[in-house]
């Protein structure tokens, strides 16, 4: 589970990483936004959809109450007129025996209401003496129930067919049988005696009209009302004379009086509110029970229609407020993207070297001044570095130059600037190597001035020291530049000819002693001539080093300072050649 967790957790980071933060802030605020504009259209329009089912209930409760009360006040007048008829002081000699009058009497008052559908006069044994157009006249309805009812009190009967009654009237257009209420009462003279009973058949279709006209001006809603009998038995509306509720539920509308309920109507539901009729005025009532409903997706539709327009609503909200969340995190964002963009073009080639203020918000600002610190820093410590390198590289330069220079000191004779004797070996050396390896010739001049002790003793020792330096330069005009002259020590020299075979090396010592037999010698007044003796050698495959071609020389020397000083001796090789002067 827990490995589980993290790896979802890994993978959220992940996508986390992808996105940038516009897209972080938008999606934070488009999930905020979806589930509080989301709770709060659902809340609105759940409130909403109870609130208008509530206010169809009312009115459905309102056209059942009102149909009832309808209903019963009718009922009331009718009751009432019937009563005031058998009460009519005019009218008092009529009910003991003037039938005639009576029927007359008795056809006014039906024509004044067109309901009444039979108006009659029963004499206590219950034959009808008097009726409207004479129907039933010399019949009994002893056992009818108005009658025998109507003998003690007043009351009102409910709907009921009369067959007999029926036979007599015009059919009804639509085929149903007549159905009547009845309206009775006792007719009695000023002392009280029973003269008989008075009847008032009302023709049901008033009640018919009524529900009629109310469910005509049900504002369109589909709204169909139903009476029906204290049992439960249908007496206007779909299913006449069938039981619309079971017993159950029969028994809770009647103890409630009033209410709503669901019902299901074939597969249909159907919203309904019921009401129990409770008479009028001195009319008890019949307990009637008055229905209005109307199919619940009908009744609901404006419910549905309000809840969907505020789940519209709050969509439309939730989208504006998601693109509002957009901008606002572009806002947010563009300066970090803007110091992205700039980072990126630092330290390039011809780029900028200092990030811009940037503004938007106190992170954002204290960001720049942070990175604007960090670069000046980065700067600072550039700057040492490269100071620091190029005292690394003058201090490398100097030593370099110090050791170039201690090296040609080390090397130099510091009275001539000429070779000294240990670099001239080693120079003679490689090439005495180069020479034997490709075979090419290599000659040795060992020069020393002539009864130089004498110009000691004679001019002093510095003019002794300007003598060498003179004959140094002498020798050093003298050769080529791959030549090499060093001072061997005292007034000695020795020369190193490359490519220089007998003839050319026995020349050019020649041409040094010349040089230095005319050249001036001293300053100021002394002035001097000297003169050299050369020894010569040529390098041979023989040779063990270098000493030994050097060797060959100073014994040329040797011969030279014997065979009277200013010449040039070359000694050869081998021994058998033997010196020759030059
Ligand atoms: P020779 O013709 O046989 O060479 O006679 P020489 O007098 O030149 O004899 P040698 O070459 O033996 O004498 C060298 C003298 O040079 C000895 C020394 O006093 C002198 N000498 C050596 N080095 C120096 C120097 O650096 N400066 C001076 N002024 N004299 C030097
Ligand atoms: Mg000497
Ligand atoms: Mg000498």
């Amino acid at each position: 589970m827990r490995h589980l967790i993290n790896k979802i957790a890994e993978r959220v980071r992940a996508i986390e990483d992808r996105l940038t933060v516009r897209s972080h802030i938008t999606i934070a605020f488009a999930v905020m936004i979806v589930v509080l504009v989301g709770a709060l259209a659902a809340g609105a329009a759940s409130i909403a959809y109870r609130h208008t089912s509530e206010l169809i209930n009312i009115r459905l409760a309102a056209t059942a109450s009102i149909t009832a009360e309808r209903l019963d006040r009718y009922m009331a007048t009718r009751q009432r007129e019937v009563h005031l008829f058998s009460k009519l002081e005019l009218l008092q000699g009529l009910w003991q025996g003037d039938h005639a009058g009576l029927r007359t009497a008795l056809e006014q008052l039906q024509s004044s209401f067109s309901d009444f559908a039979w108006i009659g006069f029963a004499n206590p044994d219950g034959t009808v003496v008097a009726s409207t157009m004479g129907m039933l006249e010399g019949k009994s309805v002893a056992q009818r129930p108005w009658f025998r009812t109507g003998l003690h009190d007043s009351n009102v009967g409910d709907v009921h067919e009369a067959a007999l009654l029926a036979s007599l009237l015009a059919k009804r257009a639509d085929g149903e049988p007549h159905r009547f209420v009845d309206i009775a009462l006792p007719v009695r003279n000023a002392n009280g005696t029973l003269l008989g009973v008075l009847g008032a058949h009302l023709d049901w279709d008033w009640a018919r009209n009524i529900i009629a006209s109310s469910e005509a001006n049900d504002g369109g809603t589909d709204t169909r009302l139903m009476v029906m009998s204290k049992q439960g038995v249908v007496l206007t509306g779909d299913g006449v004379n069938t039981k619309r509720f079971d017993d159950r539920r029969l028994a809770v509308i009647l103890q409630n009086r009033a209410g709503t309920t669901f019902e299901k109507v074939g597969d249909r539901d159907m919203l309904t509110a019921y009401y129990v009729s409770r008479g009028h005025r001195e009319y008890q009532g019949l307990n009637w029970i008055i229905t209005a409903s109307q199919p619940a997706d009908i009744a609901l539709a404006a419910a549905f229609h309000t809840a969907k327009n505020i789940l519209l609503i709050g969509a439309a909200v939730g989208l504006l407020g998601v693109f509002i969340a957009f901008l606002i995190a572009r806002r947010i964002s563009s300066p970090i993207h803007d110091i992205t963009l700039e980072a990126n073009r630092i330290g390039r080639t011809s780029g900028p070297t200092m990030l811009q203020r940037q503004r938007g918000s106190l992170e954002v600002v204290q960001l720049t001044q942070a990175l604007r610190s960090l670069l000046r820093r980065i700067g600072f410590a550039e700057e040492r570095t490269k100071e620091a390198e190029l005292r690394a590289t003058e201090n490398a330069l100097q030593l370099k130059d110090d050791l170039s220079r201690l090296r040609q000191l080390a090397d130099t004779d510091y009275l001539t600037g000429l070779m000294n004797r240990r670099s001239f070996v080693v120079a003679a050396n490689d090439a005495m190597e180069f020479a034997l390896r490709y075979k090419r010739s290599l000659a040795t001049l060992m020069i020393d001035i002539d009864h130089f002790k004498k110009i000691n003793d004679t001019h002093g020792h510095s003019i002794g020291d300007i003598a060498i330096k003179k004959i140094a330069e002498v020798i050093q005009s003298n050769i080529k530049s791959t030549d090499r002259a060093a001072r061997f020590g005292g007034e000695e020299f020795v020369v190193l000819l490359r490519e220089a075979d007998e003839q050319t090396a026995l020349a050019l010592g020649d041409r040094i002693r010349h040089a230095v037999e005319r050249a001036v010698i001293g300053e100021g007044k002394t002035l001097l001539a000297a003169t050299v003796s050369v020894g010569i050698s040529l390098v041979s495959d023989r040779d063990r080093d270098v000493q030994d071609m050097i060797e060959r020389a100073d014994q040329g020397l040797y011969v030279a300072k014997n065979t009277g000083r200013n010449c040039c001796v070359l000694m050869p090789a081998s021994s058998e050649h033997g010196a020759r002067a030059a």
